[in-house]
């Protein structure tokens, strides 16, 4: 058998940023395990690539998230430059739909600052200063965040991983975990090339499918998820003028704030308008709705049923679900929605099916979606789950304190330290602090 000191499930973004600290970290025996053939094949690369700022993240009931994104904005800065990756300041104007929107503006504007963004790096807006730099916009005010940046986030996945390497990690790419057992002294794992993985302690990054991985291990029984596809259209080239920033809009539903139409500028130029957020059967179905009919019925039926159930009963939810069938059936009702702030919106400006990614989203037992990460522990086991947006923006830092305080819990005593620090763009502790700690600036890292 293998013996591992940690095995890590998942080469999305979170898994490899975490095999990445804990490799310059310590002197230790870790592995990845990843289904696909390469890294960041899922999820971390069917995003819509923004560098979000923390401007519309709760500084109190967001604290983690706002902390990991606004750390992370300097991280990726820096990286993005010593290697030579892209990295495209676009900037985000945020607007308000309807008049009664224009106070969530402001308060946009208050978190912001609070989450530490510079006072520069934020305008608010009246709705004729928004013509003045988008002239096609039509909106009652917003607020200008400076700094978010179009990025490839696979290019940044695929270049941590070689990071990791060199600093020891092994990736264990094709290979899928199909069962996991705790033993006396740690976790035995069966994968899918019949391997038997032994390690003292895992780590679970399984982005889609971790509260699965989670529920192998009886932790998380009290959760269950639902999955949402976000789906795009590319413009048409002769219309990207239509609008020169990320135009986001205000969430309509605070609790579901993945549902509201969006314009965004890729790292390569390309404009697209999305995302849907329909409800589908699994982690994976990028077409149509579910992949074969089993997995429909598993999905259904998969415990605890009584949270989708609670879900189920829930009006907003129910009209909020035909809303988005609805218009991934018509490309007529994706164009409505968009010309909400772009009026000259026409649906032959619609080119072409762009990237589809799908969110899973976790459920309590009241029926209510989770917003912030969770953290599970088992035995032997840690499980990070419901790692949505911004999640691909914070993951370097998060990653850093979700290794810290791992620590600081004991759970990787079994490891050596490092005695020699291997030369890198980030500093550990500074990181790690920046997103736990209560001593520190919150500026963004080395963003000088
Ligand atoms: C439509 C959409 C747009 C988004 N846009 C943004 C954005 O602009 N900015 C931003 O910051 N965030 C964005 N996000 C969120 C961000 O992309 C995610 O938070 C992040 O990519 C999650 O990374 P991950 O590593 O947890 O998951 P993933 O990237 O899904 O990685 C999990 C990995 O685990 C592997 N795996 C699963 N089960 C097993 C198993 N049994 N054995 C082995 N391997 C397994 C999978 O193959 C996968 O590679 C967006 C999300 C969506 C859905």
């Amino acid at each position: 058998m293998d013996q591992w000191d940690v095995a890590i499930i998942g080469g999305g973004i979170l898994g490899t940023s975490t095999a990445f600290w804990l490799a310059d970290q310590y002197d230790a025996r870790i592995v990845l395990l990843e289904k696909e053939r390469d890294v960041a094949e899922h999820t971390s690369r069917r995003n819509t690539g923004v560098i979000h700022r923390p401007f519309y993240l709760d500084p109190e009931s967001r604290r983690i998230f706002a902390r990991s994104a606004q750390t992370a904005y300097g991280m990726w800065k820096q990286y993005a430059q010593a290697k030579g990756l892209p990295f495209k300041p676009v900037g985000t104007f945020e607007v308000a739909v309807t008049p009664d929107q224009t106070s969530r503006v402001k308060k946009y504007y208050s978190w912001g600052l609070k989450n530490g963004m510079q006072p520069d790096e934020l305008e608010l807006l009246t709705a004729e200063e928004v013509k003045k730099y988008e002239p096609h916009v039509h909106c009652y005010g917003a607020v200008w965040s400076k700094t978010d940046t179009a990025v490839d986030y696979r290019t940044f996945t695929r270049s941590l991983r070689r990071d990791a390497e060199q600093r020891g990690a092994v990736f264990r790419t094709g290979t899928m975990v199909k069962s996991i057992k705790p033993t006396t002294d740690g976790i035995n794992i069966h994968t899918s090339n019949d391997d038997k993985v032994q390690t003292r302690f895992l780590i679970n990054c399984a982005g889609g499918n971790s509260l699965n991985v989670a529920h192998m291990l009886g932790v998380g029984m009290q959760y269950t998820d639902l999955n949402f596809r976000g789906e795009y259209w590319t413009i048409r080239k002769d219309q990207y003028h239509l609008a020169n920033h990320n135009i986001y809009t205000i969430p309509k539903h605070p609790e579901l704030p993945f549902l509201d139409p969006h314009w965004i500028i890729r790292a390569d130029g390309r404009r697209e308008v999305g995302p849907s957020a329909l409800p589908v059967a699994g982690s994976y179905t990028y077409h149509g709705f579910f992949r074969d009919p089993i997995e429909l019925i598993q999905k259904l039926l998969e415990p605890p049923v009584m949270n989708k159930l609670a879900v189920l009963v829930n009006r907003d939810f129910l009209q909020l679900a035909m809303e988005e069938w609805k218009s991934a059936l018509s490309k007529k009702e994706w164009a409505k929605r968009i010309q909400e702030f772009l009026p000259e919106m026409k649906v032959e400006y619609l080119a072409k099916p762009g990237t589809a990614g799908v969110r899973a989203s976790v459920i309590d037992e009241k029926g209510n979606f989770l917003k912030e990460a969770i953290e599970l522990e088992g035995p032997s086991s840690y499980h990070i789950t419901n790692y949505n947006s911004p999640g691909a923006t914070g993951a370097p830092a998060f990653s850093a304190w979700i290794v810290n305080k791992l620590a600081s819990m004991g759970r990787l005593d079994h490891l050596h330290p490092r005695t020699q620090s291997v030369k890198g763009s980030w500093d550990y502790q500074t990181v790690a602090e920046s997103v736990g700690g209560s001593n520190h600036t919150l500026q963004p890292l080395d963003d000088s």
